[in-house]
């Protein structure tokens, strides 16, 4: 017999070990929502019971009921939970579920989208690129010595804390077991760093990352993507077969880095060889120590705005002022 679409929302998902069987939705008053992605809504939640602020991911079972798409999602649970810990890295605490929604709580990130950031500014000086590459390359560096490959890296999935410094978020999408079709879906998100082999269908590894790394560290450079054309075929054809151009105003460090990272043969990308040692090693980044860096001892070059909700009595005035804010707000547990 075959089940009906209600039996299938309803039916129990296997969240692993992040699995909470005792959590469930009232345990949170839900304030905002702070983000909306592909598959469901992030919202800013307190927790009733201590009255800590979480960022709170919650995902339709419907939505995600196919087994490739359920797929991504335990990607997201198995790359969270794999022992993944590393200060440039968004942090799971649990996950549970209901009838038919999935919840995955997570640290609240309060700084703000890089996206929004950057959008802002349009371009960012130099010093300032390097030290948001620097801290993306160290936790990629990170998540390929654990076999992960992140393959999503673009503006909008790279946060900002309170304190100015990256927080990577979104592990759920186009990880594991990638179908051949979704690299032209919307699933996949914004198209223009795709990297060739990924276009071309290929096979692709770690090296994918670094060819992300370079079009955003291009992006905040230079105010677009590199190889960007309003045209989405024509961006494809650019990414496929353009010259990367020399361009004005970056130092020649930054375009040997660049050079390296967005060579279109993976093969003979920077980092193929010996993955974030050799981009470690690059002399964009010889004022940077890697060892500091990591233990967030270099004061990172912008401090967001937050402002704190603390003072909030009520959770209706909260809404109001948190809908003026625009969800950058200070996290005061
Ligand atoms: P999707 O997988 O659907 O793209 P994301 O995990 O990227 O969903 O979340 C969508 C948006 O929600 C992000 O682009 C970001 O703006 C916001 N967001 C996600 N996680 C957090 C977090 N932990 N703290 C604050 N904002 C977040
Ligand atoms: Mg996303």
């Amino acid at each position: 017999m075959l089940s009906s679409p209600v039996n299938s929302t309803s039916r129990n998902i296997n969240l692993g070990p992040s699995g909470n069987p005792h959590a469930k939705p009232t345990d949170f008053d839900f304030l905002k929502v702070i983000g909306k992605g592909s598959f469901g809504k992030v919202f800013l939640a307190k927790r009733r019971h201590d009255e800590k602020y979480y960022a709170v991911k919650v995902l339709q079972k419907k939505v995600i009921l196919n087994r490739k798409e359920q797929k991504h999602i335990m990607a997201e649970r198995n790359v969270l939970l794999k022992n993944v810990k590393h200060p440039f890295l968004v942090g799971l605490h649990y996950s549970f579920q209901t009838k038919d929604k999935l919840y995955f709580v997570l640290d609240f990130v309060n700084g703000g989208e890089l996206f929004f950031h950057l959008q802002k500014e349009r371009t960012f000086p130099e010093p300032r690129a390097k030290f948001y590459i620097a801290e993306m390359a160290s936790a990629l560096g990170y998540l390929h010595s654990l076999n992960i490959v992140y393959r999503d890296l673009k503006p909008e999935n790279i946060l900002l804390d309170h304190e100015g410094h990256i927080i990577l978020t979104d592990f759920g999408l186009c990880k594991e077991g990638i179908s051949q079709t979704d690299t032209t879906n919307t699933f996949c998100g914004t198209p223009e760093y795709l990297a060739p082999e990924v276009l071309r269908k290929q096979p692709y590894d770690n090296t994918v990352d670094w060819w992300c790394l370079g079009s955003v560290l291009y992006e905040m450079l230079f105010g677009l993507p590199p190889f960007y054309s309003r045209d989405t075929h024509e961006m494809y054809d650019n990414i496929l077969h353009k010259p990367l151009a020399l361009r004005p105003g970056a130092s020649s460090t930054a375009w040997s880095l660049l050079q390296g990272l967005l060579e279109k043969d993976g093969q003979h990308r920077l980092g193929s060889r010996d993955d974030f040692v050799s981009i470690r090693a690059h002399s964009f980044f010889s004022s940077i120590n890697w060892d500091d860096l990591v233990q967030k001892k270099i004061p990172p070059p912008f401090t967001p705005r937050v402002v704190s909700i603390c003072f909030l009595p009520s959770k209706q005035k909260n809404q109001k002022k948190l809908n003026i804010l625009q969800s950058r707000v200070l996290l005061c547990a």
